[in-house]
């Protein structure tokens, strides 16, 4: 399993009871209000300034990479930097 990194939220489960085959997949379970999602890996950028869109990274750089570029710049209109990096802890059944 990969390091943690503490300044990540981390999401365990989310209730559901249900297995998911991707990140991808677990993202729209967990934000079935997100208007995008793209990207795949355990690392969640979401902006939820004017609806949700979830970004998925499979590394903790590159995840904080596109957070910054985000802070930076904005993600939309109404962009008051709500952006946070989730990282989704699942248990995939893929190898
Ligand atoms: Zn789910
Ligand atoms: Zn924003």
């Amino acid at each position: 399993m990969a390091k943690s990194y503490p300044e990540f939220k981390v999401y365990r489960s989310h209730g559901c009871g249900e297995t998911h085959q991707t990140y991808a997949d677990a993202a729209k379970c967990i934000w079935p209000q997100s208007s995008l999602t793209e990207g795949e890996g355990s690392y969640a950028l979401v902006a939820s300034c004017s609806g949700t869109e979830v970004s998925l990274y499979d590394s903790p750089e590159s995840a904080k990479a596109a957070k910054q570029v985000l802070d930076a710049d904005t993600c939309g209109d109404g962009c008051h930097r709500r952006h946070e990096i989730i990282q989704l802890d699942l248990k995939l059944p893929r190898p």
